[in-house]
């Protein structure tokens, strides 16, 4: 019977503790990445790209910098002013995709105006897109063969898998259908034999929908939206939202207080996702620098 049904008579949820899974995570790469170092005289490289000063782009990029460095990847961090133009930027893309020491390239999103992302993402060699976010990584995830796959997706199916091996036949409802985060969660919920609907700002009657959820995975970016009277008792919540408070921290999509009283499972923000997409990215690196030298790409966990 799935972990979901058992916790129904429970009051309060269980927290999913994403910085202690990230860390388990994080632990196993350094080991990977040491064998790949020893063993086959590879040392991962990364390179991330940051145009402009976005200052919580800037934090991201050296919160990415210092996990790879942490784990023993090397990190190649290339930050451009605010004015590059598209072809600038176009041309060191292909310069890194032909870098042999960089296995993983990372373009920091948003980018400014004068660059169109599609087509700087579709520039990335795909084999090189640690994003996960090149057309044909999304075409191989959409079909069911090995790619690599957005970070943040990834980590959210590892934080459920956490709490719940077997998806199998579970109805997950997913709110957002960005490209980045709603889209590809739905599809990995699909590979695990889910049942997915994914709900967006046009949806109608949304908390009628996220009632039937045996896993709700939400993505709006709109603080507090999920309520304890959208849950199904036992539900496993993810909360994937990152909204900035008044106060200068950062808090969910959930109501993290409300919904803790209904759902078996639940992501706190900060502490939940967020560090779990740090320690998907770095294993993408791994798996890159492993398939681009002919190496089978290790099971990471
Ligand atoms: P986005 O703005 O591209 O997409 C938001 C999606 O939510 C859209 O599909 C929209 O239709 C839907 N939506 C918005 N308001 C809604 C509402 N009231 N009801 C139902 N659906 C609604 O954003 P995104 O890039 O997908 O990111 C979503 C959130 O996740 C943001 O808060 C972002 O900061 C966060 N995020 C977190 C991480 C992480 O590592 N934790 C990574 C990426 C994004």
């Amino acid at each position: 019977m799935p972990v979901v049904k058992q916790k129904e008579k429970q009051l309060r949820a269980e927290i999913i503790d994403g910085r202690a899974l990230a860390k388990t995570l994080r632990e196993s790469i350094a080991r990977h990445v040491a064998v790949l170092i020893e063993d086959h005289k590879i040392l991962p490289g990364l390179a991330v790209v940051l145009i402009g000063d976005d200052p919580g782009s800037v934090i991201y990029v050296n919160n990415k910098k210092k996990a790879a460095v942490e784990v023993g990847i090397r990190s190649f961090v290339h930050h451009l002013p605010k004015n590059t133009s598209q072809d600038e930027l176009l041309k060191l893309v292909q310069a890194l995709n032909g870098e042999k020491k960089v296995h993983g390239i990372l373009v920091q999103l948003p980018l400014p105006k004068q660059i169109d992302a599609n087509t700087v993402l579709k520039t990335i060699d795909p084999a090189k897109d640690v994003d996960g976010l090149h057309i044909e990584n999304i075409g191989r995830l959409m079909t069911g063969m090995p790619g690599l796959v957005p970070c943040t997706p990834l980590g959210c199916l590892a934080l459920i898998k956490k709490v719940e091996k077997n998806l199998t036949g579970l109805h997950a409802v997913v709110i957002g259908r960005s490209n980045l985060v709603g889209k590809p969660v739905a599809q990995l919920l699909l590979r695990e034999n889910c049942t997915v609907t994914v709900c967006h700002s046009r949806t109608p009657q949304l908390s009628h929908i996220t009632r039937q959820a045996d896993i709700l995975v939400v993505a709006a970016g709109k603080a507090g939206l999920v309520k304890a009277d959208w849950i199904k008792p036992g539900a496993i919540v993810i909360d994937i939202g990152i909204n900035r408070t008044k106060a200068g921290g950062i808090s969910g999509d959930v109501d993290f207080d409300d919904v803790s009283k209904v759902a078996g499972y639940i992501t706190p923000v900060p502490g939940g996702v967020g560090p779990m997409t740090i320690a998907c990215l770095l294993g993408n690196t791994v798996a890159a620098a492993c398939r681009q030298n002919e190496l089978t790409a290790p099971h990471i966990g």
